[in-house]
């Protein structure tokens, strides 16, 4: 066998950092202990419809460079549809209709314009935004790290009906959690990184195509480049380390695999259960980070009854509602299959599939009274790990991409400081791993000391 970089996990971060390396002409060897890739950006077959349908809706925004850059490698950026400006179209539960929408103006104009004519904001709320926003931006209130968004918002002095038409929303939906829990610096990064910036980087873009249809086929036609292999269906359970270095992968087969550089992309609470003996301690605040999760409900109607691909909906449990027929332009979904989502969905844990329906189906109706129609059919997914939660301490807890083994490095949404878990940051963190990955092959590879024994392939 030709000296390789072994990368583990077959999601958003390992696929950019393999493909990274392919593009470098470093082989590579993928271990992904699932049948198929995608990891938490995936589809699913519906047993009844025998239709697809995500795990869980995602959006894509400009601002996502090292995702698009990702895309770009594997030639497959144009199944992501961006909007040309940012517009989001809101309905209530009094079954009312507004829209956040901002015009193509360049830094935290665009936004202001866009919130200063948002219908669901009362004078006094667009009054409570301006002023947040200059405070924001002169950054009045320091050590936002150790605030809660809502002790931030406080100082801010924030309305009710900013909290509940604005900051609430953003909130869950960039950060997937409630401001009572996320870190105040964590939002304040996506407001700097996402909405304040040029407008190109506020626009807001969709998959056209299920997940598993965005780029696994492609990555796998691509690395086979550089003679790269994915070995599915291997799980990795730990590793033998010598020194400072990782010497071996362990397989729950009982094989070992020699290695000579390592990425490490599997999802923080995997990690935490493989990681090598001498992190131990290195890692050990990480055993306390909680996990935020993602409640999605599929449901299928007789026919449609939505006019836009999506709708943020207010005071109601649903957060956003999805037109799986009008998002997948490529077909794959019938006319009137929808998804319903709710982040940060903790307080729902209990409720059964049918409980959760029946909720569902009442915002439905309150937010369009137009709609009589029941579903023909429905289905649950529930993704209780989703992401990492941002709280205060775990945001400034993200590690970074080097460890302190030298030839073992960390890729994943929740590595690497300054983004939330996002597909961004597993693509950034994934494509900096394969950077310091490959210096540390092409420094120390060589035919004699590295390897590779019992990966089976497919
Ligand atoms: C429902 C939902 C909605 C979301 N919405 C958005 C959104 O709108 N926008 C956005 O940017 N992000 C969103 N996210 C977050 C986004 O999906 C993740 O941040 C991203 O997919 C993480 O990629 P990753 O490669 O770091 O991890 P993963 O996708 O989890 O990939 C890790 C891979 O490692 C494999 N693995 C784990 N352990 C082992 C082992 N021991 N051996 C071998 N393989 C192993 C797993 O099977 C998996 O394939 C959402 C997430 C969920 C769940």
């Amino acid at each position: 066998m030709r000296p390789h970089v072994v990368v583990i996990g077959g999601g958003f971060a390992g696929a950019a950092a393999a493909s990274a390396l392919t593009e470098a002409g470093v082989p590579v060897t993928l271990i992904e202990q699932r049948s198929t890739l995608g990891g938490r950006a995936s589809s699913l077959k519906d047993g009844v419809t025998k239709e697809e349908v995500d795990n869980g809706q995602h959006f894509f925004l400009g601002s996502y460079r090292e995702t698009r850059r990702f895309l770009r490698r594997l030639k497959v950026e144009d199944r992501l549809k961006f909007f040309p400006s940012l517009r989001i179209p809101f309905a209530s539960a009094q079954g009312r209709r507004s829209e956040l929408r901002c015009p193509s103006l360049p830094y935290s104009w665009g936004l202001a314009a866009g919130l200063l004519r948002h219908q669901e904001l009362l004078f006094r709320d667009r009054w409570s935004l301006s002023r947040g926003f200059v405070s924001f931006r002169l950054r009045k209130i320091e050590n936002l790290a150790d605030l809660t968004v809502s002790q931030w918002l406080d100082r801010l002095r924030q309305t009710p009906g900013a909290r509940r038409a604005f900051w609430t929303p953003l909130c869950l939906a960039t950060l997937n959690e409630h401001p009572d829990a996320a870190c105040a610096e964590a939002l304040s990064s996506v407001l700097r990184q996402g909405f304040l910036g040029p407008s190109s980087d506020r626009r807001l873009g969709h998959s056209t195509v299920g997940l598993s249809k965005l780029w696994a086929m492609e990555f796998k036609a691509y690395l086979k480049r550089q003679e790269g292999v994915i070995s599915h269906q291997q799980k990795v359970t730990g590793f033998r380390v010598s020194g400072s270095r990782v010497e071996k992968v362990l397989l729950e087969s009982g094989e070992e695999v020699d290695v000579g550089t390592v990425i490490c992309a599997v999802p923080l609470a995997s990690f935490m259960k493989i990681r090598p003996e001498g992190l131990r301690d290195h890692y050990r605040e990480l055993e306390t980070e909680t996990h935020s999760s993602i409640l999605s409900i599929h449901l299928w109607f007789p026919r449609p009854f939505m006019d836009e691909p999506f709708v943020g909906l207010l005071d109601t449990n649903v957060q956003w509602v999805f037109d799986r027929h009008k998002m997948w332009e490529n077909g794959g979904a019938s006319p009137g299959s929808v998804t319903l989502v709710i982040s940060g969905a903790a307080a729902f844990e209990k409720m059964t599939s049918e409980e959760l329906v029946e909720m569902a189906m009442k915002d439905l109706r309150k937010c369009f009274p137009l709609l009589k129609d029941d579903p023909i059919h429905a289905s649950v997914t529930w993704e209780k790990q989703a992401t990492p939660s941002p709280s205060p301490d775990g945001w400034k807890r993200r590690p970074s991409v080097a460890t302190p083994l030298e030839n073992f490095f960390l890729a994943g949404d929740w590595v690497g400081p300054g983004l939330p878990a996002t597909i961004e940051a597993a693509c950034r963190s994934g494509h900096q791993a394969a950077k310091l990955a490959q210096a540390f092959f092409e420094k120390a590879a060589s035919p004699q000391n590295i390897t590779m024994t019992g990966v089976g392939t497919c």
